[in-house]
């Protein structure tokens, strides 16, 4: 079963990171620590955070609720945890998922991004996708491959 995340708000880089590979890592904004346990339970949910305190929790340390404490304070290094703790693969489903709001995007027809992307990025790409959430279109532009770049680099295991 593909592996869910609840990441807290000092992690929010990481959820992002998360979500380019394809996996789903939902943030709650401003929640208290009991509130974000309760949900982690509820949608069965491994939580991810860096607060000492949480982990302490008896309901985490009888191993009720899965969470994991996120050791360092860069996120490609946060990643490289996650990926290593979990054997995630880093190659579930890359640009599948919405960066900012983690819904599964929508492939759409290039003939109707018309009016939705600047000229140049209509002319030259052919495949797009959009977040039904925040309506946000994807293409595999210059960031998406640099982002490809990094995270052929993060696997290898070479440092960034
Ligand atoms: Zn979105």
């Amino acid at each position: 079963m593909e592996v869910r995340f609840l990441a807290d708000v000092n992690v929010v880089k990481l959820a992002r990171l998360l979500r380019v590979l394809g996996y789903d890592a939902k943030v709650i904004p401003d929640e208290d620590d009991n509130h974000l346990i309760a949900t982690a339970l509820k949608e069965d949910r491994i939580l991810l955070t860096r607060d000492t305190q949480i982990m302490r929790r008896r309901i985490v340390t009888i191993g009720r609720l899965k969470a994991l404490l996120v050791q360092d304070d860069r996120p490609e290094q946060q990643l490289r945890q996650v990926v290593s703790a979990l054997r995630l693969d880093y190659n579930l489903g890359r640009f599948t998922r919405c960066l900012e709001c983690n819904e599964v995007l929508v492939e759409r027809a290039k003939e109707d991004m018309r009016d939705l992307v600047p000229p140049y990025v209509f002319k030259t790409q052919t495949e797009f996708r959009q977040c039904p959430g925040c309506k946000r279109v994807y293409w595999r532009g210059t960031h998406w491959q640099n982002m490809n770049h990094d995270l052929e680099q993060w696997q290898a295991g070479v440092r960034p």
